[in-house]
């Protein structure tokens, strides 16, 4: 696959970091993986994919790692020759619906999600998602989006079903109380931690996606919104749309990262600087004081990201600020740059960020600096250890609680682990 190379400067005003353009061969997981997170965390959904048996292994393997009674996904096979006629496939989804919703009535919202084969983009999901509405009643609530492989990277799925599902929400009233609104997919303990802290601050929340699909929130104008996770890109421009305000703010990773955000929140909604201070203070002291026992084993070690999960740049900035790690290259599939704003200016002026990606290239610049650690998705990771290099796998990153004052620890220890395996290796 042909590629080419620009040196493009970043917009003013974001620190002016040059950006390494790649656009060649990839390896990066497709959205669908998204699912693997979506299902634990939206308790009463369905994610239905409308795909190939490529698909279905995907969705076996990612979730092998998982024990569970029910699970809440499942692929329909749709064969070539089932997609030899439109109208046939839509009958063939109508039908894995219909026994699929006979058989689990707690089923509250069906995602309908989109794939690769040329077959399944030429059908209408939206479309089926409209038609099946009409057929189901109101008791369940058809949603579509693509996770399709073309059109998205790895967590690229949330936001294309976030995206999709704030359409089905409700408008704010006129008169509603301003708000905030903490979006993208936290493990329950994550957002639990969260909430407590912002009720402790006095600031009304809800978060996106909800536990249960129906408590969608309003939103309109009063509503102010803080992303949780950098690859929302899609969700946070429909936000806009819908008129709310995005808290600019780096992302709550580590000491620093969960300070400004918390920071952005409580300046939006006038908590007094010395109610934040007496607030976090505590939660504060606790992290500073775990990850200066953690620090001697990161510092000064040298790191390159491959582009995977799109959290490259707020971790590097973790690592290298609060925990002394060198950065070489950090990789992100798309420099969301209006997100990252807050983020790239607190990065040193010596690292390389790339975006996108043209492997081969990629690869032969990690081997020629020789990081200590590289983080990449697990197509790489093998070969890369093969080479002598340690892997950290970027995946466990976005199904390991990270977020927050409470689990910045385990976030650095993600990191240690790997480097300790290589050295009792080297023993
Ligand atoms: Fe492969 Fe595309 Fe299916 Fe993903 S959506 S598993 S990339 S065929």
């Amino acid at each position: 696959m042909s590629a080419s190379v620009e040196i493009a400067p970043v917009p003013r005003g974001i620190a002016g970091l040059p950006v390494l353009r790649e656009r060649g061969q990839r390896e990066v997981f497709c959205g669908l993986t998204g699912i693997m997170w979506l299902h634990r965390k939206i308790q009463d959904a369905f994610f239905l994919v409308v795909g190939s048996r490529t698909c279905a292994h995907l969705m076996q393997s990612a979730a092998g790692v998982m024990i569970f009674a029910e699970p809440r996904f499942a692929t329909a096979i749709l064969e070539e020759t089932d997609l030899a006629g439109l109208a046939d496939a839509h009958e063939e989804i109508d039908r894995v619906v219909t026994r699929l919703l006979a058989r689990r009535p707690e089923i509250r919202t069906l995602f309908l999600v989109g794939s690769c084969p040329s077959e399944v983009i030429k059908l209408d999901l939206s479309r089926a998602a409209v038609r099946l509405t009409q057929s189901h009643g109101p008791g369940v609530r058809f949603v579509s989006y693509s996770g399709s492989g073309i059109e998205t990277t790895f967590t690229q799925g949330e936001d294309a079903c976030l995206a999709a599902l704030l359409a089905a929400g409700t408008p704010a009233p006129a008169d509603s109380p301003a708000s905030l609104l903490v979006v993208g997919s936290l493990p329950d303990p994550v957002e639990d931690a969260f909430r407590r802290t912002f009720d402790a601050l006095g600031i009304p929340v809800a978060f996106f996606p909800p536990r249960r699909s129906w408590d969608l929130p309003q939103i309109g104008p009063s509503t102010s919104y803080l992303l949780a996770q950098p690859f929302l890109g899609d969700t946070g421009a429909a936000l806009d749309r819908l008129g709310a305000t995005r808290l600019g703010a780096p992302f709550p990773f580590g000491v620093e990262g969960t300070r400004a955000w918390l920071g952005a929140a409580a300046a939006a909604f006038a908590v007094a600087p010395e109610h934040l201070e007496a607030t976090v203070a505590p939660a504060e002291r606790r992290t500073r004081a775990a990850l200066g026992k953690i620090r001697g084993a990161l510092e000064g070690k040298r790191i390159f990201f491959f582009p995977d999960s799109q959290l490259e740049i707020p971790l590097a900035r973790f690592l290298h600020r609060e925990l002394g790690m060198e950065l070489l290259e950090v990789g992100t599939p798309y420099l969301q740059r209006e997100h990252l704003a807050a983020e790239l200016a607190l990065l040193p002026s010596t690292v390389t960020l790339s975006e996108g990606q043209d492997v081969d290239k990629q690869l032969d610049r990690c081997r020629a600096a020789k990081p200590d650690l590289a983080v990449c998705g697990l197509g790489l990771a093998n070969p890369l250890e093969v080479e002598g290099i340690t892997t950290k796998w970027s995946i466990e990153l976005v199904f390991t609680p990270i977020h927050g004052y409470e689990y910045a620890a385990d976030l650095a220890n993600l990191f240690v682990r790997p480097l300790l395996r290589r050295a009792r290796l080297k023993v």
